[in-house]
């Protein structure tokens, strides 16, 4: 029998048996945490208010019988300003989709909780929470080591720095400049300043990440090439679009992708 202490973020709670909930954690020290709170729909003393998405918390753990079981979990943040502002709260929402489908269970990969909890953080504070899940994104890509290289014309090889329309095929990785990209598949208009950008992000470290700004119009679409590029790579629809649908047409997010008319 194996006792254990982490930070954590919740991922997701549903209910387990007749009066357990079975939590699902992006943990510190061992990736993906899946744990068992034994009572916790009987006793609403022992796990108050601890089990909601996106809380930090510290959760202490007992493994028995190839089973984790949720000794005592205790609050740390439960970012209540981000959860009033429907805008951050669906941000949040759907980078934790992602962290859930894409971070290994029972591994221990620090970067990607940093990232996670910063982004929590940076969400709550920044006046463009859009800027934060794009940069998070677009980061979390690379430490997972999922991002296309986009350092130039996957056919003729030219680089990205020597023109200034470029497109991205973001389902298949692909970046195509004016003379090779085929109108008839998804793509999105990138010009050399954010392809610059995103390169300089690969290299800075995470504190320095958010004071990097996208151009206005470049955000939205980023973001629905990032989404596109997971959907098709997970073959997973991600539920919390449905949510950014409702509240970001004003600024050209605009999903699915479409075939032929995305660029602009
Ligand atoms: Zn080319």
């Amino acid at each position: 029998m194996k006792t254990f202490e982490t930070d954590a973020i919740v991922l997701s709670t549903r209910d387990y048996g007749e009066s357990d909930r079975l939590v699902t954690f992006h943990s510190a020290g061992f990736g993906r945490l899946r744990g068992i709170a034994k009572g916790a729909r009987r006793s609403r003393k022992r796990f108050a208010n601890v089990f909601e998405p996106c809380s930090l918390v510290r959760v202490e753990c007992r493994e028995r019988n190839s089973f984790i079981w949720i000794e005592a979990c205790k609050l740390v943040e439960p970012y209540l300003p981000m959860r009033a502002d429907i805008e951050k709260w669906a941000y949040a929402a759907l980078f934790s989709e992602i962290i859930l489908e894409m971070v290994p269970e029972g591994e221990s990969h620090l970067a990607p909780f940093l990232l996670h909890k910063e982004t929590l953080d940076r969400l709550e504070r920044d006046k463009d929470p859009q800027n934060v899940l794009v940069l998070a994104l677009l980061r979390f890509q690379f430490l997972m080591g999922y991002m296309p290289a986009l350092d130039g014309c996957v056919i003729c090889r030219r680089r990205f720095e020597t023109a200034n329309k470029w497109f991205w095929q973001a389902a298949e990785g692909k970046l195509v400049c004016e003379d090779h990209f085929c109108p008839n598949t998804s793509y999105i208009a990138m010009d050399t300043g954010t392809l610059a950008l995103i390169h300089y992000l690969r290299k800075i470290p995470l504190e320095k990440t958010w004071r990097l700004r996208m151009r206005r119009e470049m955000k939205a679409p980023l973001l629905m090439g990032l989404l596109d590029w997971f959907c098709c790579n997970t073959r997973k629809e991600i539920q919390s679009i449905k949510v950014l649908e409702q509240i970001l047409p004003s600024c050209g997010f605009a999903w699915p992708v479409n075939r032929k008319d995305s660029a602009r």
